[in-house]
């Protein structure tokens, strides 16, 4: 039914291609393609050897878009998956443009050299994709991407209004390492080690952003069949969208789970500019910090058989249904040991690339269709909601008394 062209070929890689050829009845053709090749063909034999199912691979530079637009045509792919880095989001919205198929990623994009976190220049594409006839589906991971969705079923379904979410991640994997991130560590730790941001209307009803220093504000959070974590408020991209998109809205939130050996390490190696993104001298070779460090920290990859314990991913959203107040909690848990025997890949790669093969699905079938640039809280979220059940990633929902806290 559809030729899917998959870009990169990383941890959440893995999980999308190995997720598209479990549903080869809508994936009938998939080619994937990065800029290592060896790494398209250990995931190809990965899903030969387990499935049964033959997949092509190519070599691909993903910056260089008239070089994408000839994979597109040489391959008649329908759709492209990006699952790259956020910095080749640009180049393959526009290779998506020029070839007239949609476009899908997982991550806002973001320039090498500065850590802006947000979707201005993809939705300035929106003018681009209508005259082109198609879609670009934009953050169809976990977050964003699931819970955008959860916000949407809420907002479809269960509320009449909603005035406040606090989106909440809790990974609560040990790898046995005493450092190491869960996907790229260079998009990883840009994304923690910025200032912190939230949404909230003020006393005149007027929305503003407020600004914190990394890691600020925490609290404890009860996670259901996990346990309490420590929750730090951070910036994520998909607030940028559900701010505009969820009616009513009063504030919102996001919180993400570490531990204290993490904090630590991250803290020295920013106070010794490891963390840096602006090219150094060194020797007389010029280097940018963090990409230094990510050559010495263990590819996310290679934490699949190590890591042990399971993610909770969720929402707690609050508003009015029929006058009164209600609260509910809407989330996910994975397992790491139970996601590398079905995919090879632990459960961060996991909750990313299920979804990623899902909106892929929505948009292969027809099910989310439009001409322009959305985000995924545009769509109906009944059938993606569905669509989670069956493939690997199964929500519950806890109803909650009005004000009633797992704060601790
Ligand atoms: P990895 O670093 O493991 O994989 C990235 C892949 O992209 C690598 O195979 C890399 O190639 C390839 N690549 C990089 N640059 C190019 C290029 N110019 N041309 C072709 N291929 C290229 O990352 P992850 O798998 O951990 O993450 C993938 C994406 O998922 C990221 O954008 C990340 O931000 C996003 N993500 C989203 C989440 C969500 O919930 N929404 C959560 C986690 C991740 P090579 O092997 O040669 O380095």
């Amino acid at each position: 039914m559809a030729n899917i062209l998959i870009i990169g070929a990383g941890g959440v890689s893995q999980v999308a291609t190995v997720k598209c050829a479990m549903n080869s009845e809508v994936f009938t053709n998939i080619t994937l393609a990065s800029r290592t090749k060896s790494k398209c063909d250990a995931i190809a034999k990965f899903i030969k050897e387990r499935l049964g199912v033959e997949i092509s691979t190519a070599k691909i530079d993903a910056d260089d878009t008239d070089a994408v637009v000839e994979l597109i045509k040489k391959t008649k792919a329908d759709l492209l998956l990006n699952v790259a880095l956020p910095y080749q989001d640009l180049t393959l919205m526009d290779a998506c443009v020029k070839a007239g198929i949609p476009y899908i990623d997982t991550a806002n994009y973001e320039h090498p050299d500065t850590a802006k976190f947000e979707y201005k220049l993809q939705w300035a594409k929106d003018g681009e994709f209508k005259n082109a006839n198609t879609m670009a589906l934009l953050g169809s991971g976990f977050d964003p991407g699931v819970t955008n969705v959860f916000c949407a079923y809420a907002q479809q379904n269960l509320f009449d209004e909603i005035h406040e979410i606090d989106i909440l991640d809790c990974n609560a994997g040990d790898h046995g390492y005493a450092f190491a991130t869960n996907f790229n560590p260079e998009i990883n730790l840009r994304e923690v080690s910025a200032k912190g941001r939230y949404w909230q209307k003020n006393d005149k009803g007027v929305g503003e952003w407020i600004e914190t220093e990394p890691m600020q504000i925490m609290f404890k959070w009860d996670y259901p069949r996990v346990g309490v974590k420590d929750s730090y408020l951070l910036y994520h991209e998909e607030l940028e969208s559900l701010v505009k998109n969820i009616k009513g809205l009063k504030r919102i939130r996001f919180f993400m789970t570490f531990g204290q050996s993490y904090l630590t390490h991250m803290k020295c190696l920013e106070n010794v500019g490891m963390l840096r993104i602006d090219e150094v001298e060194h020797n007389g070779v010029k280097i940018v910090p963090i990409q230094f460090l990510k050559t010495l920290l263990p590819d996310p990859a290679s934490l699949g058989p190590r890591t042990k314990g399971k993610t909770n991913i969720g929402c707690v959203i609050r508003g009015l249904k029929d006058g009164l107040e209600r609260q509910v909690y809407i989330y996910n848990v994975c397992d790491h040991e139970a996601c590398f025997a079905e995919t090879g890949a632990q459960a961060v790669s996991y909750t990313t690339g299920v979804p990623a093969m899902i909106g892929s699905m929505m948009v292969a079938k027809g099910i989310w269709s439009g001409k322009g640039v959305f985000n995924m809280e545009q769509f109906d979220a009944k059938p993606f909601m569905d669509e989670l059940n069956k493939q690997g990633l199964p929500w519950e929902i806890i109803e909650m008394k009005p004000g009633q806290r797992y704060e601790v």
